[in-house]
């Protein structure tokens, strides 16, 4: 599964031109502007936002969460340590790579911002659902920017769903992220409602 999603991924990359050129690396535009735009609904909230640490690891990581393996994820938050983990072991920090990271990226800013906030999530799952749905509200806003295209949000909401929970993981590794359905339901009420369709306050 993680094999085909890593082939997906990079088919869909060779076929999604960068509309933003930079010279900061891939990782750091893509967060840079999903920092700015959190920090823009925190203000229009009247909240106070910080934005979280951000560490590449390449290699099994010792963090405040316990060791983090980067072969098991492109991507995990620790709230203990307020950071945002990205693997450079699954996939490059370079041109080429932009869907997976605003893709990964988004959905774990929005565990970030579960953090920094109440968003009314009780459960591990509505935690995941929220999270996906703040990923499509990104999205939705890099499109309106014109940081992104139409076809690159297409394709983080189709990398959202085929990441969903299937059957032949269970009962070795629990659901927590819902189904593909559930998935690309939770992506599409962020694309199209913005955040506080989601649950952000405002
Ligand atoms: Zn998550």
């Amino acid at each position: 599964m993680r094999h085909f999603l890593l082939a997906v991924v990079f088919a869909l990359s060779a076929i999604v031109a960068p509309l933003a050129a930079s010279a900061q690396s891939t990782v750091e535009s893509a967060v840079g502007d999903i920092d700015a735009f959190w920090a823009q609904q925190f203000a229009n909230a009247g909240l106070a936002y910080t934005s979280p640490n951000l560490r590449a690891i390449d290699s099994t990581t010792d963090t405040s969460c316990g060791p983090i393996d980067p072969y098991m994820s492109p991507g995990a938050y620790c709230a203990a340590d307020d950071t945002v983990y990205y693997s450079t072991a699954w996939a490059p920090d370079e041109p080429g790579s932009e869907i997976l990271w605003w893709t990964v990226l988004s959905h774990e800013w929005g565990h970030h911002i579960q953090w920094q906030v109440d968003t009314g999530v009780t459960s591990v799952f509505a935690s995941e659902q929220q999270a996906d749905c703040f990923g499509g509200a990104y999205m939705r806003h890099a499109e309106n920017v014109g940081l992104v295209s139409p076809e690159a949000v297409s394709m983080a909401l189709s990398l959202t769903q085929s990441a969903g929970d299937v059957w032949f993981f269970l009962p070795a590794d629990s659901p927590a992220h819902g189904n593909k359905a559930q998935r690309a339901l939770a992506f599409m009420t962020g694309m199209n409602g913005g955040v506080t369709a989601c649950g952000f306050p405002g």
